[in-house]
């Protein structure tokens, strides 16, 4: 079955000039790009995203972070994307993502680390509508 899930190209990694390079492993592991965009969001903007987040030590660091910079936020559609986008990713520290992965390749550290990815059904409908209106999603 076709499923949706949604991703952001981290500040990093747009400061980094690694958005092309990571937008063409996308395609090339079978993701179909839905919607896209460039923007910079604000601290209230990040907090919002990130609220399931809110009591954890690392949660200032990483609003501040998401909203130092210009990201590209997405949806991405292919069979089983939640999943597989997560694996395509690797482990949020990068020192312990696989090889080829993206964060292995082109994150710096745990809280810089290049992308993000929805982590299930739920999620990933309450980010694609943060970011996206119905007509971007047709
Ligand atoms: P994401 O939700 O961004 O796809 P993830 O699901 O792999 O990443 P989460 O546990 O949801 O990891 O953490 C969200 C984000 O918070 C991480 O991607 C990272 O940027 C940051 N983060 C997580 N753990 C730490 C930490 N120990 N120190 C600093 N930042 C962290
Ligand atoms: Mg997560």
């Amino acid at each position: 079955m076709l499923q949706r899930t949604f991703s952001i190209i981290k500040p990093d990694a747009v400061k980094n000039g690694d958005a092309g390079a990571i937008l063409a492993e996308i395609v090339k592991a079978g993701f179909k790009i839905v919607s896209i965009k460039r923007i910079s969001i604000s601290r209230p903007q990040a907090e919002g995203f990130y609220h399931v987040h809110a009591a954890r030590p690392f949660f200032g660091e990483l609003c501040e972070f998401m909203s130092s910079g210009p990201i590209f936020p997405m949806v991405l559609e292919k069979e089983n994307a939640i999943a597989d986008l997560r694996k395509l990713m690797g482990a949020t520290d990068p020192a312990a993502a696989e090889k080829g992965t993206i964060r292995q390749r082109f994150a710096t550290s745990i809280g810089e680390n290049a992308i993000h990815g929805s982590d299930g059904e739920e999620t990933a409908a309450f980010e694609i509508g943060y970011f996206f209106a119905g007509v971007e999603l047709m």
